[in-house]
């Protein structure tokens, strides 16, 4: 058996991790997640077969005495680390759990491994921290993607902190000599993302015949990566990628907000005909976020070249799959 260590396997992203590596019969997976959101789809998401190698604890990040013995009494050579807290609205009404989990987790997770790596002297240890493209601030309307070039500018508390953590990682890979990698990713959706993210709020908001609050204008325009090739690009990552490196993952699927909105709005009624409105009668626009950034999006261009065996799903099909799978939890 190969042991895995996976951090914030409950979360949504970590979720689809968990299904995907769990596949592998001959994969053990070790899982520590605080429960800091509560809610959670594992046990609908993840297969039983797949559940029966996995193990979470139900603790957090920052105990390193429990990292440091998980990681010696599993000979684990693999770490996943997605744990954070990921809500940029609740970093701006309460930005100190941001630095605990997001920082202050990060570099215990780190020093825990590097301890350990000290100590046995292994030299096959890979660990990848899983971050944003929001770490490099926003775009205007013409400007290039981001790409493995871009310079770090966040503008929420929720950024800073992991773009603090991503120079952690960068900084001990060079100090150090840390086996770390790490991604930034656009944003995510799919089956199973917490309920207050755009995406779910559409959606359940249609069902329930509220109108879909939209800041600003609905002009900001976000890239859209569904979490199952997110995932998928995170094993090859894994598998491949070279240490010390960052790797951008996006979907390329820039869409405004509104036209998101419109997307799911006519899934919706192909759905749910007898609930069907005008588009004009479903949405309100609400006082912007503050500091919100206009627009991201990601240069795939390398990460394609890079990592060709990864199948990507399309967009279309897997919004489908996104809608319907929200439509039936409410059935
Ligand atoms: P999520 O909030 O759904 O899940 C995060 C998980 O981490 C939760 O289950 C939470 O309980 C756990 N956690 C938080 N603090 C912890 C701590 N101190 N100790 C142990 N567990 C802790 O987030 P997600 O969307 O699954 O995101 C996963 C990772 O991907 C995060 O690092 C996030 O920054 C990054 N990311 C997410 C997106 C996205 O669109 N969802 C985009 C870019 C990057």
């Amino acid at each position: 058996m190969q042991h895995i260590l996976v951090t914030g396997g409950l979360g949504f992203i970590g979720v689809s991790l968990l299904k995907h590596l769990s596949r592998d019969k001959s994969v053990f997976i070790h899982n520590i997640d605080n429960l800091s959101l509560g809610v959670t789809h594992f046990e609908e998401l993840v297969p039983a077969a797949g559940q029966a190698r996995i193990k979470t604890y139900v603790d957090d990040i920052n105990n390193q005495d429990l990292v440091s013995s998980l990681i010696r009494d599993n000979d684990i050579r693999q770490v996943y680390h997605l744990a954070a807290e990921s809500h940029v609205d609740r970093s701006i009404s309460g930005p100190r759990a941001f630095y605990e989990s997001n920082v202050m987790g990060t570099l215990s997770m780190v020093e825990a491994c590097r301890d350990h790596i000290e100590q046995t002297g292994i030299d096959d240890f890979r660990f990848l921290h899983v971050s944003t493209d929001e770490v490099f601030g926003d775009l205007g309307p013409e400007d290039p993607p981001f790409s493995e070039e871009s310079s770090y500018h966040p503008s929420s508390p929720y950024s800073a902190s992991k773009a603090a953590s991503d120079f952690i990682i960068k900084s001990w890979h060079r100090t150090f000599g840390f086996p770390g990698m790490v991604t930034n990713c656009s944003n995510n959706f799919g089956p199973g993302q917490n309920a207050e993210k755009l995406i779910p709020t559409i959606i359940n908001s249609l069902a329930e015949n509220r109108r879909i609050p939209i800041y600003g204008t609905g002009q900001n325009i976000r890239d859209w990566l569904f979490v199952d090739t997110h995932v998928a690009y995170l094993e090859a990552v894994m598998a491949i990628g070279k240490l010390g490196q960052s790797y951008l993952i996006g979907g390329d699927m820039e869409l405004t907000n509104l036209d998101l909105v419109k997307q799911i709005h006519r899934l919706f009624n192909t759905r749910r005909p007898d609930q069907a409105k005008d588009f004009e009668e479903v949405f309100d626009f609400v006082t912007d976020r503050k500091g919100h950034d206009r627009r991201y999006a990601i240069d795939t261009t390398a990460l394609k070249s890079r990592f060709t065996d990864v199948q990507g799903i399309a967009f279309d099909t897997a919004l489908r799959d996104t809608v319907d799978f929200y439509l039936k939890a409410r059935d």
